[in-house]
């Protein structure tokens, strides 16, 4: 077998791999995808709870100044009912009129945070139920993936001993070329090739279309591994199109 049939032997058995894994593949991706957003939704759901704990010490904070002054402005009334002159009674009045202001704007901010507080509390509820619908996709996704890996696990490893053993008769040279070419093109990393007009010479790579110079033609005739002069893809003649390719003459 010449170095262009064991290539194509590789590179068939590399698509029956990749064929067999694409559900595979998809089910790991989309798993992936949804632990991301896990990770996300978790991320979320700590910076609110963070938020929620420091909004609710700086309420704590306000419900604090407003006992505080309370407890001044309820001292302050006792000393103002035993008051001796009116001058006296009229500074208790001053002192605790000043408190009430004060009170009062402690008292404002204090609602005003918990409020926000309580609308953070309805965020980390909406955040809890997303979180908890997300796990469930994403355990659904989990299962999928390990279902897709059980159908095909048996058949994969077949078919990687058998890319192995096909591979290790092909040049690790040529081999890398070829991964690289699988990496970048998939399904194109190879092509046959398609032959349009033979009169006309117009000859073409099946994976890009392009027109193949003769010069190239004749190497692959003769065996040699080429490569399509326009996309760079290995290219690969089959026993027909050799056939109709071979110069009249020469057809055996
Ligand atoms: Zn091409």
């Amino acid at each position: 077998m010449n170095e262009s049939k064991k290539l194509w032997a590789v590179y068939q058995a590399e698509r029956k791999l990749r064929g067999l894994q694409s559900r595979l593949t998809a089910a790991e991706r989309f798993l992936a995808e949804q632990e991301r957003q896990l990770v996300s939704l978790d991320q979320q759901h700590g910076s609110l709870a963070s938020q929620l704990r420091q909004i609710e010490a700086t309420a704590k904070e306000s419900e604090d100044e407003v006992a505080r002054i309370d407890a001044r402005i309820e001292k302050l009334r006792e000393e103002m009912n035993v008051a001796r002159t009116n001058k006296e009674y009229q500074a208790f009045l001053v002192e605790i009129n000043a408190l009430k202001i004060e009170r009062g704007r402690a008292e404002e901010e204090a609602i005003g945070l918990l409020e926000k507080a309580d609308a953070i509390k309805s965020e980390i509820e909406r955040s809890t139920e997303n979180k908890t619908e997300r796990t469930r996709v994403r355990d659904v996704a989990k299962q999928e993936r390990n279902t897709r890996n059980d159908e095909i696990k048996d058949r994969v490893k077949e078919l990687q001993a058998e890319r192995d053993r096909l591979a290790s008769e092909v040049e690790p040279r040529i081999l890398a070329d070829l991964e690289r070419l699988l990496e970048d093109r998939d399904e194109d990393a190879m092509a046959g090739v398609e032959v349009i007009d033979k009169r006309r010479h117009e000859i073409n790579c099946a994976s890009c279309m392009m027109s193949l110079p003769i010069e190239l033609l004749s190497q692959l005739l003769r065996g040699n591994l080429t490569n399509c002069s326009n996309c760079g893809c290995f290219l690969h003649l089959d026993e027909e199109t050799a056939a109709i390719l071979q110069p009249a003459g020469s057809k055996r």
